[in-house]
């Protein structure tokens, strides 16, 4: 038997005990949908992953896409399964009936989308983007624009990207140099260059709708002085046919470590006259205004990150049930079978490791795509509002967090599996290359770090990161006389205090020293507020399971539930007091790394 994807009813517990995607079905959006509707998506998620991806995962990888020249050639099998994604309407799940969706709650079409992600990885970039390009364009473009670029994407015509990187403005887009000019007609003429932009060209759709950031001639320099920009492969006439081809050419490919599902390309703009471009809302506000695409595309990456080390984890795990090798410590026999190496205490570690970290990151990305529903369709204001401050305080963190631990999570999992792990012969070597990705796009770890620490948390006078411990605290206070949870709880009350006395410090310490030596230990603080929020959100689950057990279920059951109680014990036990080792360097402004003289090295 191989190796299941996902695990159906790990899925079902997130859906349906810890998130509790049914209650939803009383907003009038979701008024039509119910579980049988919600595992109905699953199902056909997970039938599509089995046939279209599951097959060819190594063979996408084998095979990534070429540049003759003139033409991108991508294996078949790429745009059979986009096919499938598209005719089942799963490619804008979340979206209204009359653009073409089917109207989910955002967590329940994660967890159907998970399999999707979590089998075709990084092909299913072409869809996730073109979503979010549409989200976009429909929160700021005009009516027309959505008519002319929205509806054909939705259909699945046309396919989207996001492009903003430039050779020499990555993290620091605010340097961005590609320039804008208005014509007399009101659309703008776009030249420049931009680099690694996914999905930038292929021969997978009619047309691809590039969303471009470029600098009006005139405008401010840095952040202030960025427009936004749909900019066409294709022109598309008043009466929808396709027009002339418009000045984006291919300057290439990318040959990456990973992530060969989806094309990464160089692309030219205006290189005669200038790309035909047209203005999203106003002058200037386009940072602004991809903020709305990045932050969806940051949860994103993230839920990816988490879906590679859970079907990584399960590989493993079916690995480790079927591979004998050696024997116990206390077994000294040798005439004595070898067990299965899943008895070895090392390789439980291993495991419950991978558990820990890969079903705690996909609770914190449910835990996102619950608070982007909630922002936008719970019942009150208030409730949309609070929904609104936590997420955009959490956004570095959703998208760190599986991001960096992830790939830690298929590092092990290669382990797990010993030489096997090292070849091609299995995936775990290609989920740790796909997974490898994520720490770096959509805003580094060490971008992240800075924005959490220096931006979210002081922002509003401190409203998202108060807003967000008082969630914690509601958990510690309903878990501190449970049972079985009493430690976990105060341990988790305890680390949340020093959280609050090492921020208090380094942002103290901030007022009077340079902040390049004050945050230079960043990345240590989002390692520590994301323990914590892992931690949190693993005492949720403890907590879950332990009110389960008390109703003595299934044999079966039980041992689903003893599970995650024991990886809630090895995050608390484990991981948690590195929180911490991080807390000391940031509070006390250890310098060793802002002292290093660059010739030092
Ligand atoms: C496969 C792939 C797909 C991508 N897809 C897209 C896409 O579709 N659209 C798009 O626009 N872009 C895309 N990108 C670009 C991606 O977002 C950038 O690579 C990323 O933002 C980092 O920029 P950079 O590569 O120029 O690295 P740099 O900005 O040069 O960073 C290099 C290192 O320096 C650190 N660093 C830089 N500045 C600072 C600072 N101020 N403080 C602390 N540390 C700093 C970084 O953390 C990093 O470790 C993609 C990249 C890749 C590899």
């Amino acid at each position: 038997m191989s190796a299941p994807i996902l695990n159906r009813r790990d899925l079902e517990f997130f859906l349906y005990e810890m998130f509790n995607v049914e209650a939803l079905t009383n907003r009038e959006k979701y008024q039509d949908h119910d579980r049988t509707t919600f595992n109905g998506a699953m199902d056909t998620a997970q039938a599509i992953a089995e046939k279209f991806y599951i097959p060819i995962r190594q063979k996408i990888d084998a095979n990534e896409p070429t540049f003759d020249g003139e033409k991108i050639h991508i294996i078949p099998e790429i745009k059979a399964g986009l096919d499938a994604i598209l005719l089942a309407g799963l490619s804008s799940p979340t979206s209204e009936y009359e653009m073409g969706g089917m109207q989910l709650p955002l967590v329940a079409a994660s967890g159907a989308f998970a399999y999707l992600s979590a089998a075709a990885s990084t092909s299913l970039g072409y869809i996730s983007l073109t979503h979010a390009n549409c989200n976009l364009i429909e929160a700021y473009g005009s009516e027309e624009q959505i008519a002319k670029w929205v509806i054909p994407q939705r259909e699945g015509r046309f396919f989207g990207t996001m492009a903003m990187t430039e050779p020499s403005a990555g993290s620091g887009l605010g340097d961005l140099i590609t320039s804008a000019t208005k014509s007399d007609d009101g659309s703008y003429r776009v030249t420049g260059n931009k680099i690694w932009i996914s999905g930038g060209d292929h021969n997978l759709s009619e047309n691809i709708v590039h969303l471009v950031l470029a600098r009006v001639k005139g405008a401010p320099k840095g952040v202030k002085g960025i427009s936004l920009f749909i900019v066409p492969k294709f022109l598309v006439n008043d009466d929808g046919s396709m027009g002339e081809r418009n000045e984006v050419a291919l300057a290439g490919l990318f040959h990456k470590m990973g992530g060969r599902g989806h094309t990464s390309t160089a692309l030219s703009f205006g290189e005669k006259n200038g790309a035909v471009a047209y203005l999203v809302g106003e002058e200037n506000k386009g940072l602004m205004y991809m903020f709305h695409m990045m932050n969806e595309a940051r949860i994103l990456v993230g839920t990816g990150a988490a879906l590679t080390a859970l079907t990584g984890f399960q590989y493993s795990l079916h690995y480790a049930k079927e591979r004998p090798q050696g024997r116990l410590l206390s077994s000294k026999d040798p005439h004595s079978l070898p067990v299965n190496i899943i008895e070895h205490p090392d390789v439980k570690r291993m495991l419950l490791t991978q558990k820990a970290y890969a079903e705690g990151a996909y609770a914190l990305c449910l835990y996102g795509h619950q608070l982007a529903d909630d922002e936008k369709t719970a019942l009150t204001e208030e409730e949309r509002k609070h929904a609104s401050t936590i997420l955009d305080f959490l956004t570095p963190i959703i998208k760190s967090w599986p991001s960096e631990w992830g790939p830690k999570s298929n590092d092990l999992a290669i382990q797990v599996l010993g030489g096997h792990g090292y070849v091609n012969e299995h995936p775990v070597e290609m989920f740790y290359r796909d997974n490898r990705l994520n720490p770096i796009h959509e805003g580094t770890t060490g971008i992240q770090s800075l924005d959490l620490l220096c931006r979210k948390v002081p922002m509003n006078n401190f409203t998202g990161y108060q807003a967000f411990l008082s969630v914690i605290q509601n958990t510690i206070d309903s878990t501190s006389s449970c049972e079985g949870l009493t430690a976990f709880s105060q341990y988790l009350a305890d680390t949340v205090i020093n959280l609050r006395d090492v921020t208090e410090h380094v942002l103290a310490a901030a007022k009077n020293n340079n902040p390049d030596l004050v945050f230079s230990n960043s990345v240590s603080y989002l390692n520590m507020f994301g323990h914590i929020t892992i931690a949190w959100l693993w005492l949720q689950q403890g907590s879950i399971a332990t009110s389960a057990l008390e109703k003595s279920p299934h044999l079966d059951e039980q041992k689903f539930y003893h599970g995650k109680l024991q990886a809630m014990k090895y995050f608390f036990n484990s991981e948690l007091p590195l929180t911490y080792h991080w807390g000391s360097l940031v509070k006390n402004i250890d310098s060793t790394s802002f002292d290093t003289q660059a010739d030092w090295f």
